[in-house]
């Protein structure tokens, strides 16, 4: 529950923050007299709670920075429900950018005129069905999107309309996305925890999973992306053998959807953050035909795995060959990193500014083994307008994906790739400063509690420091990301 309760909590927020929630309450108590007898009604009403808040210092710290999420805020928002009349809109920024997400911001690459199959695209919201995924990936001319096939920051959710399912296809069809099986990469909820030892929110994580691998099924989707989740303080081995025990019986129930496990950045409780914690799931799973791995750039990088070099990015993957194994490799997420190497930060930051730098991003797309293969883009597009309004622009997405196809077969000691290298390295230049200054901060607070003490005072600070670790990897609830 740890998880749960403190992955709610440290959801990535923009700076200000406008949550819409229905919330069922008791508004009113009519009391009515009949013949004598008192007659108490109780009436409930769905009530729009709108709260504004704004982020101090301890949330940004927990941000995820993973676009997906920001994204995600708008399918919350206006994702309507199969039975019930969607909430009235607000005028708001989102709302009025709708217009803007109709437009087409740039061509997709035919994938035959690069040199390198290579499938970039972007966590695209899906907000009033999850058709609209397909031409929101369209618009920024993505060879691949990821997508949540439900609102994902909420147990409760609608049955699946096979009339989305209809719309699906045909608009499939449409944009000419031939090939969905090695294009198309939902995401799972960050609510779920497959590991979770508490029988009824188990069955609560299961049955929202289960749901999700169904709706791919109905959606021909092929892969399905999840965060393996927390041990909840319990042993890992065991929290491992939890989620494979899912994954079984999720298998048999379903027809042919690959659950993919994403590699993770924390350290503590939360699973995925070492590749062994992969392959331990792998290896107790029955149908090998049915799991794989999306690798997160932002998250290896944050975990430890170093991709900055040809050298280091060749020894990560050899890693990765060894402890997991290549083939099981079905998914990128292209995110650059706020946060230094091996910080367990779970900071997206868009492509070439953060610590990754473009050389890393040179070095995966232009591997050839991961050809064909979704990678999907979950870097941050919110963008503070001259009102100080923060809005998305789609437009940084479109980019970054010409940006990645342009690295592809480019001489990194050309000019054009030194240049470009420098120009995004200064972009992102003072958000480094101000993560490495807090990464810094934290590690001279960390080496100060390490100072010895009395017996008492170091078991307090164990727990204090374990508490800690939980949130900092929470934060990548993923977030998205
Ligand atoms: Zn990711
Ligand atoms: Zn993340």
């Amino acid at each position: 529950m740890a998880r749960q309760s403190t992955r709610k909590a440290a959801q990535p927020k923009p700076a200000t923050e406008t949550a819409v929630k229905i919330e069922k309450k008791v508004v009113a108590t009519k009391v009515a007299k009949s013949g004598g007898a008192v007659v108490e009604a109780k009436v409930e009403v769905n009530k729009r709670a709108v709260t504004k808040r704004k982020v101090d210092y301890n949330e940004e710290e927990d941000e995820d920075g993973e676009n997906a999420d920001s994204d995600v805020k708008d399918e919350d928002e206006d994702e309507p429900t199969q039975s019930k009349p969607a909430p009235k809109k607000r005028k708001t920024a989102a709302t009025s950018k709708k217009a803007d997400d109709n437009m087409p911001l740039a061509s997709r690459t035919p994938i035959n005129t690069l040199k390198l199959a290579m499938k970039i695209g972007a966590h695209v919201s899906a907000a009033g069905g999850v058709q609209n995924s397909i031409t929101n990936a369209s618009n920024i001319g993505a060879n691949a999107f990821a997508l949540f096939l439900k609102p994902h920051r909420t147990w409760n959710f609608q049955p699946f309309s096979p009339d989305s399912a209809t719309q699906f296809t045909s608009l499939l069809k449409t944009h000419s996305y031939t090939e969905p099986q090695t294009t198309i990469l939902p995401h799972a909820s960050y609510l779920i925890n497959l590991a979770q030892p508490d029988k009824t929110k188990a069955t609560q994580a299961y049955t929202s999973f289960l749901d999700d691998l169904k709706r791919c099924d109905a959606l021909g989707i092929s892969l399905y992306n999840f965060h393996p989740g927390s041990t909840g303080g319990l042993p890992m081995s065991e929290a491992c053998a939890r989620i494979a025990a899912h994954l079984n019986t999720a298998h048999k129930a379903t027809k042919s959807v690959i659950t993919v496990l994403e590699n993770m950045c924390g350290s503590g409780n939360i699973i995925g953050s070492n590749f062994s914690d992969l392959a331990t799931i792998i290896s107790l799973v029955d149908d090998k035909s049915r799991v794989g791995v999306c690798l997160d750039t932002c998250h290896a990088f944050a975990a430890g795995y170093d991709l900055r070099t040809p050298e280091t990015y060749a020894k990560t993957m050899k890693e990765f060959d060894d402890v997991v194994g290549l083939k099981y490799l079905k998914a990128f997420h292209l995110n650059d990193s706020k946060a230094p190497f091996s910080s367990h930060r779970d900071l997206h930051e868009n492509i070439g500014q953060g610590f990754l730098g473009l050389r890393a991003f040179h070095n995966v797309v232009n591997d050839e083994r991961l050809q064909n293969i979704p990678m999907v883009l979950e870097t941050p597009i919110e963008v503070k307008g001259l009102d100080g309004k923060k809005t998305e622009d789609k437009k940084i997405w479109a980019d970054e994906i010409k940006l990645l196809e342009s690295l592809i077969g480019m001489d990194p000691g050309s000019k054009e790739f030194k240049n470009l290298e420098v120009e995004l390295q200064k972009k992102g230049a003072a958000e480094r400063k101000r993560v490495q200054e807090q990464v810094d901060k934290k590690a001279e607070k960390d080496a100060k509690k390490a100072a010895p003490k009395g017996k008492k005072g170091a078991a307090a600070s164990r727990k204090k420091k374990k508490a800690e670790e939980e949130e900092a990897c929470d934060s990548c609830g993923e977030d998205s990301e």
